[in-house]
């Protein structure tokens, strides 16, 4: 087996963990924080949710309980055991919530800024064996960890969309991270029955590096006129037997997210290469971010979503 990709994980008897995690913070109740926190939640742990209101966090809880009706429906989670897995979960706007925390994992929005306030509140308030990780798609670890007080309790855990769907969870290491932290998340990582792969702290890392400046391409390939939204999405689906188009797939991660990845390759690369398309620029401009805000290359207003160009 490759040392960067793990194995499944093989029993808590053989358990590394630095701190004996129980109580989980997620941070962002968005489309990447709700299903973290499905995910624990079905795990056992109990799950502490905070968003910066409450109607961002029972947007989340809504998606938790859809999420998880649609894995009974598919035969994948027992009916009897939802209301206990909710159960595991609180949720408030208050980052004392989080005091009791064994670790905590940062999943708002893609904003670098955003992302540094996020760790100067919580920091104070965490336990000091306390661990953090952010689930962010691009940014430098090592620039995120130099922010807290705990750089070595500081690591990259990047979930996949959808969180209970996707079996990858790419981990990074930010300079200073402390190998027992790194060991200690990839065992959470198999608890949560999800794989590990080492990614190294490079912007965006593995899936995002090859995956966005692809979609980038589809996106200067409508707007050049080489073919339309259907055009470009039908041909990659029947041509490469990609599941999704990278134009519904655009949609789907958040046109706003796909931008500040191409920004963080454009900045960290400096390489002309990954130029963000204007046309993605303008959508994020309009505020058509994809499924989330109703529209972006497609129009979810109505039940077969209609491609807008
Ligand atoms: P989203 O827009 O769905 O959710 C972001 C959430 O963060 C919102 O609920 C927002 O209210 C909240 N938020 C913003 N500022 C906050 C603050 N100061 N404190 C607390 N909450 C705050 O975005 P998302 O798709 O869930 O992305 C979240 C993170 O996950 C980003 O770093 C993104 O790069 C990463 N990610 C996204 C995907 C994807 O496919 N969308 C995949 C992997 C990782």
């Amino acid at each position: 087996m490759d040392k960067h990709v793990d194995a499944a994980f093989d029993g808590e008897e053989n358990s590394t963990m630095s701190v004996n995690i129980k109580t989980i913070g997620v941070i962002g109740s968005g489309q990447m924080g709700s299903g973290i926190a499905h995910v624990c939640a079905q795990a056992g742990f109990d799950v502490r949710m905070l968003d910066i209101s409450e109607d961002a966090l029972s947007a989340g809880m809504d998606k938790i309980h859809k999420g998880m009706a649609r894995q009974v429906k598919r035969g994948e989670f027992a009916a009897e055991d939802v209301d206990a897995a909710i159960a595991h979960i609180s949720t408030s706007t208050e980052y004392a919530s989080l005091a009791d925390c064994d670790f905590v994992i940062e999943a708002a929005s893609e904003d670098e800024n955003v992302k540094k306030k996020i760790l100067h509140t919580l920091c104070p308030i965490l336990k000091e064996e306390a661990l953090i990780a952010s689930n962010t798609s691009s940014i430098s670890i090592t620039r995120l960890g130099a922010q807290t007080d705990r750089p070595g309790k500081f690591l990259g855990m990047h979930f996949m969309n959808p969180v209970p769907r996707m079996e990858l969870v790419e981990l990074i290491r930010g300079i200073a991270t402390d190998e027992v932290t790194y060991d200690t998340i990839r065992e959470l990582t198999g608890r949560l029955k999800k794989r590990a792969v080492n990614a190294e702290d490079f912007p965006a890392f593995i899936v995002n590096r090859i995956l966005l400046p692809m979609i980038n391409e589809a996106v200067y390939t409508l707007y050049e006129g080489v073919g339309s939204v259907d055009a470009i999405d039908t041909a990659m689906k029947l041509g490469t037997n990609h599941p999704m188009g990278p134009l519904e797939l655009a949609d789907f991660i958040g046109l706003d997210t796909c931008l500040a990845v191409m920004h963080v390759l454009h900045d960290g690369l400096a390489d002309t290469k990954y130029r963000p398309c204007p046309l993605l620029v303008k959508y994020v401009e309009a505020g058509w971010l994809g499924r989330k805000t109703g529209r972006g290359f497609y129009d979810y207003s109505t039940d077969v979503p209609v491609p807008t160009r």
